[in-house]
């Protein structure tokens, strides 16, 4: 056994009505002046959390909007230099964590994040912006969280289709994560967990969006692959959906959700510890893990193919190309034919072999 592991500092509350003590949180950063960054959606929870803090909170900005555009960033700038803040709460998806961490990346302040969705940008280094329709991205220790509230209650209202899909995309990071060039025991053990919670949580979160045992286990899912997200570097599946997403413009977590199972399937012979893992999960046999998860996600009644959530049949071609020219590591090497064979599969969402 061979490995390197770092730990990455930030401290992390769960509990349902976790939130309700953010005035303790503060105060324990030592932070007096906090802006609230959210987006227009969740302002009712902000303004709960601006009244818990009571006189330490200056104000809400709430025009965080998806992928982060280079102009929010500025005038959220322009609304922290007015203010004079020492730190920052975010409270939302993966774009108010993401404007916060924007923040962070320019001042050094410090963020106290709470999320309300499952996409897990709280738990990592990596930023992101948008300039002129272009997504720039980086890794900087500065943007990490310093605090992190996951509170059950704050996502009962995700409508169900986000939570599925959201969710999904947090499970695909633990999957990449078990066969991740740099994994490691721990973040392994930290994926099949992740995974767990989510084959468990998501058929419940179905019949019942509002149970609070279910929210919880899937919360505690995010919270591991927000951390496996942060700790171990991702490859094809992750790469292919940047691609598709920024090419095609379509929803960063329905894309993840419907080239989940795909990628396994490209992937599968390649990455027998992982398959192992995820077979005994799903309860499914080795040779079919893939399709497995294909039938978990239909199941929960997402879109299945890339068609369906807006992709046009022309665009492959260009997404072939795009991922071909990049240089990334991924456990198998990236064979353009096949490439362009999966994407095809995914576009109509016929079930994957391997
Ligand atoms: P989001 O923040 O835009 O939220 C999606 C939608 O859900 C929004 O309409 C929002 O108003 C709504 N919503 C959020 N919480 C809700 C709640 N509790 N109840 C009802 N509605 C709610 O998007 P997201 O899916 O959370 O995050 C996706 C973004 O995060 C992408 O831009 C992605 O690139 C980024 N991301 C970054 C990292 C990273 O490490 N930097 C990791 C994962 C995702």
């Amino acid at each position: 056994m061979q490995f390197e592991y770092e730990s990455q500092p930030g401290r992390v509350v769960f509990g349902v009505d976790a939130v309700t003590n953010i005035l303790g949180e503060i105060k324990r950063e030592n932070l007096n002046k906090v802006l609230i960054i959210t987006t227009r959606g969740r302002i009712a929870q902000a303004e709960r959390v601006a009244e818990l803090l009571g006189e330490r909170c200056v104000g809400i900005y709430d025009n965080s909007v998806q992928h982060v555009p280079v102009e929010i960033v500025k005038s959220a700038l322009l609304q922290v230099k007015k203010t004079n803040v020492d730190g920052i709460v975010a409270i939302g998806g993966g774009s108010s964590i993401g404007l916060a961490k924007a923040i962070a990346l320019k001042t050094a302040l410090p963020i106290i994040a709470i999320p309300t969705t499952y996409a897990g940008s709280e738990m990592t280094s990596i930023w992101g912006m948008t300039e002129g329709g272009r997504k720039i991205t980086g890794i900087d220790p500065l943007v990490k969280a310093k605090v992190v509230i996951y509170d059950p209650k704050l996502t009962v209202n995700l409508p169900i289709n986000i939570t599925v899909t959201s969710a999904l995309n947090a499970m695909a990071h633990c999957v990449a994560g078990l066969y991740a060039k740099n994994a490691n025991p721990v973040t392994s053990l930290l994926a099949e967990n992740g995974i767990e919670a989510f084959q468990k949580s998501l058929p419940k979160l179905i019949e019942d969006s509002m149970s609070m045992d279910a929210r919880s286990e899937a919360l505690y899912g995010t919270w591991l692959a927000g951390t496996v997200l942060g700790s171990v570097h991702m490859s094809l599946h992750h790469k292919l959906c940047h691609v598709i997403g920024g090419t095609c413009g379509l929803s960063h977590a329905e894309t993840h959700s419907v080239m989940l199972p795909y990628v396994l399937s490209y992937n599968a012979d390649h990455i027998p510890d992982a398959i192992k893992v995820l077979s005994h999960v799903f309860e499914s046999n080795e040779n079919d893990v893939s399709g497995a998860l294909f039938d978990f996600s239909l199941s929960l009644g997402v879109p299945m193919s890339l068609e369906e959530i807006g992709m046009k049949k022309e665009e492959i071609e260009v997404v072939v190309n795009q991922i071909s020219e990049l240089s990334f590591y991924n456990p198998r090497p990236i064979e353009k034919q096949q490439i362009r064979e999966m994407l095809k599969s995914a576009y109509q969402g016929i079930r994957p072999t391997v």
